[in-house]
């Protein structure tokens, strides 16, 4: 806690998620799918989502919310900054 700016907001590219390969995005596709519907928002390119559902997300794919960060920004489907809402969360 005490950071002086707000976590950033984690914006989910949906394109790029599009483009990874089901066995490995998977959950997250369909995750986002729930979310997308719940909401009646299915034309975005991009989905923001809650620090709560990365969190529930990491238990999906037993790993730490950082280890999972790490993994979405490696498929483009997170920016880099995203790196700073889990440091807000762990650090
Ligand atoms: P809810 O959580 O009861 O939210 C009701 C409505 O409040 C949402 O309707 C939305 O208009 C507004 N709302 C809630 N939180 C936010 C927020 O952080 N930002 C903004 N801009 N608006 C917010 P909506 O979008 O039709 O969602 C309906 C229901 O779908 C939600 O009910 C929730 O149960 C689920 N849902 C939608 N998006 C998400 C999500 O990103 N994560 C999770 N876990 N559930 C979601
Ligand atoms: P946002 O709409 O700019 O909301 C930023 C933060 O304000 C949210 O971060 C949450 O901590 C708080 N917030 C906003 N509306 C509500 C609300 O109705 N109830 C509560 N308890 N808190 C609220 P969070 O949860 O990490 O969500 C990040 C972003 O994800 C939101 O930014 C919004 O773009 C999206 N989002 C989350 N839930 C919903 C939803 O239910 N519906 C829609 N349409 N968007 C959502
Ligand atoms: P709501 O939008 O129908 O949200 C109902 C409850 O769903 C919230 O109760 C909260 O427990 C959960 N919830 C909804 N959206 C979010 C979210 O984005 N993140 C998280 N972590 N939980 C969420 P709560 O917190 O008692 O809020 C009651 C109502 O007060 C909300 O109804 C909303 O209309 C309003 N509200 C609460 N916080 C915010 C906020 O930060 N921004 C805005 N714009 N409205 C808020």
């Amino acid at each position: 806690g005490g950071a002086a700016e707000p976590p950033p907001k984690l914006v989910l590219d949906l394109e790029r998620l599009a483009n990874v390969p089901s066995d490995k995005a998977g959950p997250l596709q369909r995750y986002t799918a729930t979310i997308q519907s719940q909401r009646g928002d299915y034309n975005g390119k991009v989905l923001s989502i809650r620090q709560d559902d990365l969190r529930t997300l990491a238990v999906i794919y037993d790993q730490s919310p950082s280890v999972l960060t790490e993994q979405l920004i490696s498929w483009g489907v997170l920016g880099a900054d995203a790196r700073r809402a889990v440091q807000a969360e762990e650090g």
